[in-house]
This record gives C-alpha cells, structure tokens and sequence, in this order.
C-alpha cells in the first residue's frame, strides 16, 4: 500500500510540479502526515495526537474515556445512557455497567464491563485496544482509498435541516441531507439511499440476543445475512436501549424480515427488531422502547414515511410478531400517528 501511495504521490508531483527539483518533494505530505525524504533532518514525532491510529502503542490496561478521546483526538459526548466517542473515521459507544462497545454500529466485546468512575468512564484494556484497532484500521483504508492523507480529521459541513417536502418530493445526494436527532452511525452510507416507504417493527422472539446473533442465524437460513437492518438491543448481548446498525443498512440493501408475494416490505421496508419476546410475557425495555421512538422518529423524517406506513410485522402477514405486549397504541401516538 505504501508502494502505491509513494507512485501515486511521485505521479502527482510529477504531473504539477514538472521543472522543479527534488526540493519539492520535501512539501508534500508523506502517508504518516510527515515529511517525505526531506532534506532537513527529520523530527521526532513526540505528540500524542498527531498520528492519528498510526503508531499508537497497544493498550496497558483500562482508561478513562475522555483520556482515550484526547490521546486519539476523538470528540467525547456523556450522553447518560452511553458514552460516545466520535472522530471523523470511527465512533464508539459505550454502556456503562456492559462489556460490549458499539463501533461504527458493531457490537464489539471489551472483556470486561466499562464502569462509571469519578464523574468518568472507565473503559477495560479490551474496549481501548477495539478503538485503536478500529482508528488504525480506518487510517490503513483512508490511505488506500486517497493518496495524499489528510492531516486533521475535517468537520462535518452543518447544513439546516431538511424540510419534509425536501425529503419526499426532491432527493438529493446523501451528503447533502442530514436530518436532526439521528445517530451519525445511521447516515454511514456506502451506497445512494434507497426510496424507503415503510418502516416495518419486530420483536425477535427470544430473549437474548444482538445484531450478530441474528446475522449467524439468518445465515444459517441460507440468507445473505442479518435481515433486519437495526437491532434495538435490551442490554443481554448488546447494550440496553443500544441501536445497532445491521449489515444492510450501510450498503442500502433491501431487507430480509417480512416476505409476501409482492416482497414489498422487503424491497422498500426498514425492518427494525427489538431484541425480545413480547408474546410470552416479556416487554420492551424503557430504553429500547425510547431507542425505538427516537430512530423511527428519524427515519419518518429522513425518508417521508407516514405514521400510517409504520407497521408492525402482523399488518403485513399472519404472525404474532411484535408481539400482543408491544404498547402499539402508545407507539402510535409517540410518533404522532
Ligand atoms: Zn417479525
């Protein structure tokens, strides 16, 4: 990969630097940020933050989150019932009291449980060593993807909310949207958005579960992966109330959760699952139901869905699913049907 960045770089310079000397070389920026075979000597890179995900040592023990946030230079944001860690390549959240972290929307095990400590969080050496393995692995990408790395991650533009006609009437591109209240893992795409219609609701009938145990068993179904494409965890095998982004979402591929003849709520349905059996006695959880109402808030917004076209699974097929516990008439009047 270094190969290919020294002749793209060379190349560039070639193309826009034609007639100078070698001195020009020392200008631009090597794949670490650093001068490339630069005449004067080089100096040690001693600041903590500079080479982001680079050359960071492996983890020594647990450390507080905002420590690993100013050591990474990630933006740290305590949001009560998680902690997040943003940076312009990675994001992971954290549960307080959970052994799992959440990065880029993948739950993740840490070994141990993160614990609020001293107005902090305390992450275990297995969450600090998931977050630079994460950093280390975006700059790798980063680097293949561009030949010439940025130095400091870049803001994200702010741009005013979209109106609702703007959302149904005229789609743009989807770095141009961005609609309130949304986690930035939901806008992660690596495709064009789809035209959604319907947001279709589950409950996953169990009682444990998370994001990737439901992708091995839809695998095991011979399907291409987890079929839903947000998994709203209840704090056993994902953290309470967490909202993990499934496999499909980012690439924008249709779902997998609520087949009929037509394939409808497949091909234009979001398939959300709350991690639960709400049949046999169980319930959501305050944080999952509060997840749930906030991410199908933000998807009605994002793609023009009406509350009428908010369904759960039994309005498509005969099946019991969410469940005769899930408070359907609540839900209803929470997202202003
Ligand atoms: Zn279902």
């Amino acid at each position: 990969m270094r190969t290919i960045v020294t002749v793209v770089v060379a190349l560039s310079l070639a193309a826009c630097t034609s007639g100078r000397g070698r001195g020009g070389y020392a200008e631009g920026p090597g794949p670490d940020g650093g001068a490339v075979a630069a005449p004067a000597p080089v100096a040690a890179p001693a600041t903590p933050r500079a080479p982001v995900g680079a050359t960071l040592a492996p983890a020594s023990g647990p450390m507080d989150a905002g420590a690993l946030a100013r050591e990474t230079g990630m933006q740290v944001q305590d949001l009560g019932s998680s902690v997040l860690l943003s940076g312009s390549d990675v994001r992971a959240r954290f549960f307080p009291g959970t052994d799992r972290v959440s990065i880029d929307g993948r739950s993740t095990p840490m070994g141990a449980v993160a614990r609020r400590e001293a107005g902090g969080l305390v992450v275990p050496a297995g969450g600090v060593d998931a977050v630079r393995r994460a950093l280390r692995d975006a700059a790798a990408q980063r680097l293949a993807m561009q030949p010439i790395p940025l130095k400091m991650p870049v803001p994200q533009p702010v741009k005013p909310p979209p109106s609702l006609r703007d959302v149904t009437i005229s789609p743009r591109p989807a770095a141009a949207r961005r609609t309130p209240g949304g986690d930035p893992s939901w806008t992660a795409f690596s495709a064009a958005e789809r035209s959604w219609k319907w947001i279709v609701v589950h409950h996953s009938d169990d009682t444990e579960g998370a994001c990737e145990k439901y992708d091995r068993q839809h695998k095991a179904k011979g399907w291409d992966g987890c079929g839903y494409h947000f998994v709203i965890g209840n704090g056993t095998q994902s953290g309470d109330g967490e909202v993990e982004v499934g496999p499909r979402w980012r690439p924008q591929m249709h779902g997998a959760h609520a087949k009929t003849p037509d394939n409808r709520f497949n091909d234009y349905g979001i398939g959300v699952v709350l991690v639960g059996d709400f049949e046999n006695g169980g319930r959501p959880t305050a944080r999952q139901y509060e997840a749930l109402v906030n991410l199908t808030r933000w998807l009605m917004a994002r793609y023009g869905v009406t509350p009428d076209r908010v369904l759960r699974h039994s309005d498509c097929k005969a099946t019991a699913c969410p469940g005769k516990l899930f408070p359907w008439g609540k839900f209803q009047a929470d997202i202003g049907g």
